[in-house]
């Protein structure tokens, strides 16, 4: 399941020396073209994982779409459209798949909307047992608790590794002592209704062993809805056959803010009710009736939709994946991890920051935790404002596992190993505790 994957990467350049070793970025063919689809940047954009940049090409798109708004009508340039918006569900079904096609897709604000959405219209009778992670994304596990005291569920701690990865060994025995102090159940799957997670977090660079977990959901019957919005465009995701997903468009998929999606199994969707009934997710039948009946989902994920929208960025969508899926994935995602990789090698231990993940882990976020005495939030700060370097600073609470700060670099393919090296350079300057 890897059409777009080569043999062999391009190994020749973009050599650069890191702090400790050689280090070698592959791609740099790729890093180039997509630095000339973008503008000049005003900063050193390290930010995928909170906002990539989109190409020119996305940013026209997308403010064209604005223009033809005003002048022949919003909806008539949205029915003009209408190939471009099934093109852009479609290949996110490309991306997803295989099984799934552009009817199987649909678009939602962001990715915490898209995961309302799915939770809402999920069917979950009172007592239902639902696995999640300790790197569960904030958000969704306010609406998962919420839900949980609204409905009587049960949310339960998959087992994980000390790294919050999920543990497939305990998982398959579920019977075995626990290992690992204080990382939460020693439980398998059985008696679960649903189990969801991140595919990647927000909050530490690892990999979640999502095809596996979906093997072993699929043979236990359980749901599996996985959050895609930091993985899709960085790592593989098809292939991985969960029964539905969540995404969003600004991170590594390279489009604009204001767009997200869900995507739910043909086999899977017409258990779902209708999550928010309105005139875009219902059928509108006997509306005069008393008592009014219960709503009546449109059929597919059309049951999800939510209507009003920023159309607009739809359409940046629209390109950012057209301009991905004309790439080879495997390179990109090589380019991505070996970025990070470098990354990990040049700042860890600089000033005295540590790595928050392993220095190999295949994906393009890298965090960093400070040192004692040293706030992260101030040092992401210090580092745009003095420096021009932009980073994301990641406050306890974004996931239950995160107790304390940190700091996140997430390069994407059009960055460089000189960015990293700048980086490396300003934190060593700027990430030190105030005298
Ligand atoms: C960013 C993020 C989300 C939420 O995406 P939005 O588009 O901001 O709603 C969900 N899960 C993870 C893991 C994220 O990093």
């Amino acid at each position: 399941m890897e059409p777009h994957r080569r043999t062999t990467p391009a190994l020749d350049a973009d050599r650069t020396r890191a702090s400790r070793g050689r280090t070698v970025v592959p791609e740099p063919e790729i890093g180039r073209r997509w630095r000339a689809a973008r503008a000049r940047a005003g900063v050193v954009h390290l930010d995928a994982a909170a906002a990539a940049r989109p190409s020119i090409a996305t940013v026209t798109d997308q403010t064209d779409h604005l223009r033809r708004e005003n002048l022949v009508g919003a909806y008539i340039a949205e029915m003009e459209a209408a190939e471009v918006l099934t093109g852009a569900r479609a290949r996110l079904a490309t991306l997803l798949g295989p099984g799934l096609t552009a009817d199987d897709v649909v678009f939602q604000h962001s990715a915490s909307t898209g995961f309302a959405a799915l939770l809402a219209a999920w069917p979950l009778p009172p007592g239902s047992r639902v696995g999640v992670v300790p790197g569960e994304y904030g958000s969704n596990l306010l609406l998962l608790a919420a839900r949980a005291a609204r409905d009587g569920l049960e949310l339960i701690e998959l087992p994980v590794d000390p790294l919050g990865r999920i543990d497939l060994d305990r998982l398959d025995r579920p019977d075995r002592p626990d290992r690992t102090a204080g990382t939460g159940g020693t439980g398998g799957l059985e008696g679960l209704a649903l189990v969801t997670f991140p595919h990647i977090p927000s909050q530490r660079g690892v990999v979640q062993p999502a095809a596996e977990v979906a093997a072993r959901c699929a043979a236990a019957g359980v749901d599996l809805i996985l959050d895609v919005a930091q993985s899709l465009g960085q790592v593989e995701v098809a292939g991985i056959g969960a029964a539905a997903y969540v995404g969003t468009s600004r991170k590594w998929l390279c489009g604009p803010r204001g767009a997200g999606f869900s995507a739910v199994r043909p086999d899977v969707v017409d258990r779902l009710g209708p999550g928010a009934p309105s005139l875009h997710s219902a059928h509108p039948h006997d509306l005069g009736a008393r008592p009014a009946p219960p709503a009546r989902p449109l059929p597919g994920p059309s049951r999800m939709a939510i209507g009003e929208a920023a159309v607009a960025s739809r359409i940046g969508l629209a390109t950012a994946l057209a301009e991905l899926l004309a790439e080879d994935l495997g390179a990109v995602q090589d380019r991505i991890t070996a970025l990070a990789r470098h990354a990990r090698r040049a700042l860890d231990g600089v000033a005295g920051w540590r790595l928050g993940e392993e220095a190999d882990s295949p994906t393009g976020i890298v965090t960093l935790r400070p040192p004692p005495g040293v706030d992260a939030t101030a040092v992401c700060r210090a580092l745009y404002v003095e420096a021009r370097i932009l980073t994301s600073p990641i406050p306890a609470g974004r996931a239950p596992e995160l107790t304390a700060p940190v700091l996140r670099a997430s390069p994407h393919v059009y960055s460089s190993p000189a960015e990293i090296g700048q980086l490396a350079e300003a934190l060593d300057r700027w990430g030190r505790p105030a005298p």
